[in-house]
């Protein structure tokens, strides 16, 4: 029999630019720029955070730290409350994490992300970071996104990594509709049926963002490969592509990370990749703020 429905409120197909109302690139034509203690996200500027994928001790939160930031990264990521797959797995210091990740941005003066996954410790995290992430599993957790909308901290949201492009604009529509406006979207690849990588990182996705979008464009292609031998490649290609900036694992020691060895760059590589990004950066345009270090 034929039944007459009402339309779907699902977009099959190309995404539909005059439902974005918040995030929408017409609401802001000259891009957002958020500004994290005097370091501008969004602006000409490429913007590198690195860091471990979790804070493991004083020593090596320390040592890593202060390798990245010598070596010119802007901001400091690790994470305290890890979102692991397995319940048997390091879930994290948890709040000792966030005591030492504030202390160390004191100690060596950088701003620091984190993520937070559950509402009842958003005030905690919010005295200890100077950005919030919000995770690739918990980009559907709406009730979460409100939460982070309320606050006026800015928000390092990552897509989901089953989430169109349109499922994560309306992530951050979530977000900026509860008065919180200062959004940084995050490309950290997406499931597909390519097994030889963690995840494919869809580069496609940054032009995307950029156009239908005022927001800052940052890539992790950390996650976004699961190897840390790809991360250097991809990372140039998410500048080369128009991102505004980097989020990247480094360990001081990979091989006994309790979290995503695999992926994180020792120093070394760090270092190199870091000469070879302000080359890339040069060549489309964009410049990366040596500031913080004499090269
Ligand atoms: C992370 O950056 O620590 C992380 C868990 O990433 P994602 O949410 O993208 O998996
Ligand atoms: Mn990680």
């Amino acid at each position: 029999m034929y039944q007459k429905n009402p339309t779907c409120d699902l977009n099959h197909g190309p995404i539909q630019e005059d439902q974005l109302k918040l995030v929408s690139r017409k609401r802001v034509p000259e891009g957002t720029v958020i500004d994290v203690s005097g370091i501008q996200i969004g602006g000409p500027e490429i913007v590198i955070i690195a860091g471990p994928c979790s804070v493991e001790s004083e020593e090596q939160l320390s040592s890593t730290a202060t390798a990245v930031k010598e070596l010119g990264a802007h901001i400091l990521r690790g994470g305290a409350y890890k979102p692991r797959t397995s319940p048997y797995s390091f879930q994290g210091l948890q709040d000792e994490g966030l005591t030492l990740l504030s202390w160390i941005r004191d100690e060596i003066d950088i701003p620091v992300v984190t993520e937070v996954m559950d509402p009842r410790k958003l005030e905690l995290v919010c005295e200890h970071a100077d950005i919030l992430q919000i995770g690739s599993r918990n980009m559907h957790n709406t009730p979460l996104l409100n939460e982070v909308g309320k606050v006026r901290k800015p928000v390092l949201l990552k897509r989901g990594m089953s989430a169109t492009i349109e499922e994560f604009l309306y992530a951050a529509e979530y977000i900026i509709k509860q008065g919180n406006d200062q959004v940084i979207l995050c490309e950290r690849g997406i499931r597909t049926f390519e097994p030889s990588t963690r995840f494919t990182l869809d580069i496609g996705a940054i032009p995307v963002l950029k156009r239908l979008s005022h927001l800052p464009v940052i890539v992790d292609p950390s996650h976004g490969t699961g190897h840390w031998w790809m991360v250097p490649g991809l990372a140039k290609a998410a500048i080369a592509a128009g991102a505004d900036g980097l989020i990247i694992e480094v360990h001081c020691d990979p091989q006994n990370a309790l979290c995503d060895g695999g992926q994180s760059l020792h120093p070394d590589t760090f270092k190199d990749l870091m000469d070879e990004l302000f080359k890339v950066a040069l060549a489309v345009g964009r410049s990366i703020s040596s500031s913080v270090v004499i090269r």
